[in-house]
């Protein structure tokens, strides 16, 4: 429990001060388990398991009287073997996204709450903050792209602001968007964001790869370009979407374009949770 504790310290120490760098890269963390792409409905709820440690990206909605986190989310985590959630990334603040926040806090105990400080004066995102109670000690505002070494894992976390030389007024468009790598398993989570972000992404971030890629806002049509498949080349494309949705998600062209190239998809709505196990050959379907 001590090493534990002062691990997540370290994490601490390292957000707080907006630099993560090699130097922490002896803490312990083991190889990422698996990540789960949890099915809450319309919206986006990411498991990723390393070790002893829960790391969550956005909480999925409420849903009517809570209805959403109570029967899905919840039950999914405690399936899933979680008792605290040591660091939540809340991409950025829609409801699907962070309507969630509330029961969470209610139910579990939350360590770290990561935020962009994009959305620092944003009144939704306190409200949501306020309406789930939530202690602003926990909260660290990302001001700077932020990677973090977990021993073998490297967790890579980008404001989009950061790489595009323009202001960009979208909620969507200053998503946080991450990467997970362990060097043989890797997956990115790129929130709402649309295609002009990921076009800057790829200009930006030579280094990041993706077995698994969550398809940007659900499978928007404005999302997950050919040059973002392309250059990634991932083994699955994940859609976080409901059932019957009425935004029409994940859009025909974006399946087309996906199942054109040979990557397998993968669906929340039809499929449940999708869990993949972190092997020698990257991330597996479970
Ligand atoms: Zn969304």
């Amino acid at each position: 429990m001590v090493k534990h504790r002062k691990l997540l310290i370290v994490i601490i120490l390292a957000f707080s001060t907006g630099v993560i760098s090699e130097r922490f890269s002896s803490y312990i963390f083991t190889n990422p388990d698996r990540i789960i792409f949890l099915s809450v409905g319309q919206g986006d709820c990411t498991l990723f398991q390393c070790g002893p440690y829960n790391v969550l990206v956005d909480t999925g909605p409420a849903g009517e009287n809570n209805s959403i986190a109570n029967r899905l989310l919840i039950p999914s985590l405690r399936e899933y073997g979680v008792h605290s959630i040591d660091l939540l990334f809340i991409t950025h603040p829609d409801y699907d996204h962070m309507g969630g926040l509330k029961m969470l806090n209610k139910r579990y105990s939350i360590q770290n709450i990561v935020l962009g400080d994009a959305f620092k004066n944003s009144s939704k995102m306190h409200n949501f903050l306020k309406e789930a109670n939530i202690d602003s000690s926990k909260i660290i505002w990302l001001n700077s792209r932020s990677k973090f070494h977990l021993r073998d894992v490297l967790v890579d976390v980008v404001q989009p602001k950061e790489m595009i030389p323009f202001q960009m007024n979208s909620t969507n468009d200053n998503s946080l968007c991450i990467n997970i790598l362990d060097g043989r398993s890797s997956a990115i989570l790129t929130g709402d964001a649309s295609c002009v972000v990921e076009l800057y992404m790829l200009n930006n971030l030579p280094g990041w790869s993706a077995d698994v890629l969550k398809a940007g806002h659900h499978g928007s049509r404005y999302s997950t370009s050919s040059k973002f498949l392309d250059a990634y080349h991932p083994k699955y494309v994940v859609f976080s979407c409901g059932v019957n949705n009425s935004y029409n998600h994940p859009h025909p062209r974006v399946q087309d374009i996906v199942k054109k190239r040979g990557i397998s998809i993968q669906r929340t709505d039809s499929k449940k949770n999708i869990e993949f196990r972190a092997s020698d050959t990257g991330f597996v379907l479970d």
